[in-house]
């Protein structure tokens, strides 16, 4: 068995050969899903398999997997992905495959009877085709051909030509003979950095609803019309994002979250009264009434703002996922494997959407968290120390020698 300094400096090692991959001058990565860049990741992650001697194969929708046993015996599947969002960092997914490449490298040294498959899930960014997880949904049977399809990407491709291009089925077999999923990810808040913990044992996935809100008023002359006429779209879009803010903190104590990232005002121009604003609304949470009641209080607040400010508010669906609960075997075993291992640990929700949201609706899934800088992620000062990314490693690895 190697010791941890030679471990760690085979996490160095396999991580500084995906480093270059898709470095753009700002110093981050852009490695969008079923771009070229993502394909190098995956080639890259092939080859660190076999080179380790491992087998190697790649599915109907290009995700990629290492293995060390493909005969048709139920394994456990270890993964995340290798795609990134505009200009990201470098840990986010990437932290999980490299942790699945060091696991199966210790079962291949301990000799352990024990069949393990690390999977690189494709496109699980919604950066490229606005979709999330669609390597890991397709193949879940999560999404489908009729969900991903019409998908453009940022260049203006269509999914299905790119699918056809490479040879990948947007109908493919469901995957089989899973027996857990079990994901290793940066944690992307900064909860167990703040609390100096070294791993989240996480409970459940929040579910994001996302909505495209339009709201029309009337765009005029700034200087010729009188305050009492207007129908300016940009105010009443700052106290529709004003009020959802209290929706969100009214219901923070059930943990649910609301956010507007996106705000496109038209005509944006200085002597003119706003006309057009377009906001795109991101409401998460653990708990689906919580949920629906920041939707229904979102949108009694877009009727009162129409009325009170003779705007028009539409508002559209773009996206829900209902929030998904892990494995509470898993999650119990994971403690005892920390606790085994005197490796701190905290029991945590998960804000963000991973690829352990589709395996969970087929198979028991559990993720383990390690901390990150500030909690900074999608960007390109995103860090997490080797070492964090061995003791959520060693976390999972006691656990499988316990299911054995
Ligand atoms: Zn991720």
């Amino acid at each position: 068995m190697a010791s941890k300094r030679e471990d760690v400096e085979y996490l160095e090692y396999i991580f500084s050969k995906f480093y270059d991959i898709g470095a753009n001058s700002y110093g981050g990565v852009t490695r969008l899903g079923y771009s070229k860049v993502e394909d190098e990741m995956h080639d890259m992650f092939k080859d660190l398999g076999e080179n380790e001697g491992f087998d190697t194969y790649i599915d109907e929708v290009g995700n990629t997997y290492v293995a060390n046993d493909i005969s048709d015996k139920k394994y456990y599947l270890i993964g995340s992905h290798l795609d990134s969002v505009v200009n990201g960092g470098r840990y986010d997914g990437v932290a999980g495959v490299i942790a699945g490449l060091l696991i199966l490298k210790w079962a291949k040294d301990d000799n352990l009877d024990i069949s393990i498959r690390v999977g690189a899930f494709r496109c699980e960014e919604s950066s490229n085709f606005g979709k999330c997880t669609i390597g890991s949904g397709l193949i879940t049977g999560e999404l489908t051909k009729g969900d991903v399809g019409g998908l453009v990407s940022k260049t203006g491709k269509y999914i299905r030509e790119v699918f056809n291009n490479k040879g990948y089925n947007l109908s493919p077999k469901k995957i089989e003979n899973i027996k857990q999923y079990l994901e290793l990810h940066i944690e992307q808040g900064k909860v167990l950095e703040e609390y100096g913990i070294k791993v989240g044992i996480v409970s459940d996935i929040a579910g994001p609803r996302r909505f495209d809100v339009s709201i029309l008023g009337e765009a005029e002359h700034s200087g010729a019309t009188p305050m009492d006429m207007r129908q300016d779209a940009l105010c009443a879009a700052s106290e529709f994002i004003l009020e959802l803010e209290k929706l969100g903190r009214q219901e923070s104590y059930r943990k649910s979250v609301t956010t507007v990232g996106v705000i496109n005002n038209g005509p944006n121009v200085l002597n003119v009264i706003p006309g057009e604003v377009n906001l795109g609304v991101d409401i998460r949470g653990i708990d689906i009434d919580s949920l629906d009641v920041i939707e229904k209080g979102m949108k009694s607040l877009a009727k009162e703002i129409c009325e009170k400010r003779n705007v028009n508010i539409f508002i559209q669906d773009s996206g829900r996922f209902d929030p998904v609960k892990m494995s509470s075997y898993m999650q119990k075993k994971l403690i005892e494997c920390s606790d085994k291992l005197k490796i701190s640990h905290k029991v945590m929700p998960s804000g963000a959407g991973h690829d352990a949201m589709a395996f969970s609706k087929i198979c028991d899934t559990a993720m383990v968290f390690i901390p990150c800088y500030r909690g900074i992620s999608h960007n390109k000062s995103e860090f997490s120390s080797l070492l964090s990314i061995y003791d959520g490693a060693k976390v999972i690895y006691e656990y499988l020698k316990g299911e054995m």
